[in-house]
């Protein structure tokens, strides 16, 4: 299939979808084509706007892929996460350190934690990883 922008003698334009350029051709050539405006037969290929256009669209897409991809990534992770996870909520902090204390069985949990609180594990040696999803309190 290709496409086309048509123009009729009284400067209508419009646009349409032939098999190929020779299918074109011979609609041309026959009369076949009229403007749907004024009926005119007199139908000439005008000049490829559209080109400019999706070419910009091209490079929307591939300038927004990156981002979806990512996002698609983080969606990944964070159903893994979850499936294998404990959501220990607001007592993530308790819980971490409770944990590496040996106060509790240790297994992965996830949580929210004040920005103080993750930081103090950190400096205890206990692994955390900030999760991008995770909206963290900031007192
Ligand atoms: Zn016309």
């Amino acid at each position: 299939m290709i496409h086309y922008n048509l123009k009729c003698n009284n400067d209508h334009t419009f646009n349409s979808w032939f098999d190929s350029v020779d299918a074109f051709d011979k609609l041309e050539k026959t009369k076949m084509l009229s403007c749907p405006v004024c009926g005119s037969d007199e139908i000439k290929r005008a000049i490829m706007s559209p080109q400019v256009s999706s070419s910009k669209t091209k490079q929307a897409v591939s300038l927004s892929k990156p981002a979806s991809e990512i996002e698609k990534k983080i969606s990944e992770a964070r159903k893994k996460i979850e499936s294998e996870s404990e959501n220990v909520g607001k007592n993530f902090a308790t819980e971490a350190r409770a944990m590496h204390e040996g106060d509790s069985p240790v297994r992965s949990i996830y949580g929210e934690a004040k920005i103080k609180d993750a930081k103090s594990l950190i400096d205890d040696g206990i692994p955390v990883i900030p999760l991008p999803w995770i909206k963290r309190q900031t007192n």
